[in-house]
């Protein structure tokens, strides 16, 4: 099934927690919704299942108008960041709890009933663990419940509340992938909320990048990553380093570093904020300064340095302003120049990306 949201406005008295948002999911998509706290993340999520009511707008489910509609007739399964099982029954129970709830006309038999929390066990790998009460379990098999159960009563969109926020780092990768694998076997549309950039980029198709209520960037995780359409995405999605520089006749000016500015960019002075990714910088070294060299290059000096398998992270210090940068570089590239704490090397920006906005964000 497909999502629309349109127009969607949502306000807590003065406070508007959602502005005038529009997005659109296609059936079978799984879609991440990240931003920071508090940027209305949630609050969208609960609009499109209809547990929260809107001030303006519509929600469209398939392309019809489902605004009015009450949560249990919009076809769609929700698990919470806790996972909200009944502790008193067992994981069968839980997850045949939504079928005996149906109505009558809709409910299934007793062993229509067994068939399908079997089937759907066998999905969530938890079959051994049927007769198993909540408390027996690990956080992690109780979120693979908690799906399991919403599940049950085949949804056509599946919404996902920071599904794996309570668990800790490793059991949290885990489900990123299994979350991916089941989605893909059901092809249901599906909608998740995080603040974990990293999950979102690991796990969606697409990421909707949110801020105070309003989307920065609706993309793929290689456009938000790669192609970052504001500073706010930049600096929330991976590293980034932001410095200041001098914009002339086409060309930027960061300390003794000249390049070309990548795009063209109206800005309204001569004074820019630039946004370098740490894996586009360039270390060099062995310029000889007292022969007057002109070196095209930031003169910096390293304070820290810290290899991560083929990766060598530099923290350096600018020595005309004193900035920190970040550098990532190969571990083969650190070796063959023997870097050292307390050198003094040169920085290049292989490539930079500057907003026409006078301040830096955050
Ligand atoms: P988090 O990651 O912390 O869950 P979020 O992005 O999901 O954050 P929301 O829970 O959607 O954010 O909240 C958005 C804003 O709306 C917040 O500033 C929050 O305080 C406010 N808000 C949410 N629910 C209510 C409510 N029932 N009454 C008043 N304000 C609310």
């Amino acid at each position: 099934m497909s999502i629309e949201v349109r127009n969607i406005t949502k306000k807590y008295g003065a406070f508007t927690a959602v502005q005038d948002m529009n997005l659109q999911i296609p059936t079978g998509e799984l879609v991440a919704l990240l931003g920071p706290s508090g940027s209305g993340k949630t609050t969208l999520l609960r609009i499109i299942a209809g547990l929260e009511g809107t001030d303006s707008g519509q929600i469209l489910l398939n392309g019809e108008d489902a605004t009015q509609l009450s949560p249990r007739d919009r076809g769609i399964g929700f698990v919470f960041q806790h996972y909200a099982l009944f502790r008193h029954m067992t994981v069968y129970e839980n997850v045949a709890f939504g079928l005996r709830v149906r109505s009558r006309k809709q409910r299934p038999s007793e062993k229509e009933i067994r068939t399908k929390v079997h089937e759907l066990l066998r999905l969530v790998q938890l079959e051994e663990f049927a007769k198993r009460y909540p408390s027996q379990l690990s956080g992690g098999q109780c979120q693979r419940v908690a799906l399991a159960r919403a599940l049950a009563v085949e949804p056509k969109v599946l919404l996902l509340d920071e599904p794996f926020g309570a668990l800790d780092a490793k059991v949290r990768q885990e489900l990123r992938t299994w979350l991916r694998n089941i989605h893909d076997e059901l092809n249901i549309t599906s909608v998740f909320v995080t603040h974990d950039q990293e999950e979102a980029l690991e796990v969606a198709d697409r990421i909707v990048v949110m801020n105070e209520g309003q989307i920065e960037q609706i993309g793929t995780p290689e456009e938000v990553y790669s192609q970052p359409a504001t500073p706010f995405v930049y600096n929330f999605i991976g590293r980034v380093n932001v410095v200041s520089g001098q914009v002339q006749k086409g060309r930027i000016r960061i300390g003794n570093l000249e390049m070309k500015v990548p795009e063209n960019v109206n800005l309204a002075g001569s004074a820019a904020i630039c946004y370098v990714r740490p894996h586009d910088i360039e270390i060099e070294i062995g310029y000889d300064k007292s022969e007057n060299q002109s070196i095209n290059a930031i003169e910096a000096t390293i304070c820290h340095i810290n290899i991560i398998g083929p990766v060598a992270r530099l923290d350096l210090k600018r020595s005309d302003t004193g900035e920190l940068i970040q550098a990532e570089i190969s571990n083969d590239r650190y070796q063959q120049l023997g870097l050292k704490v307390n050198e003094l090397v040169f920085v290049k920006f292989k490539t930079l990306k500057v907003f026409p906005h006078e301040k830096p964000f955050g």
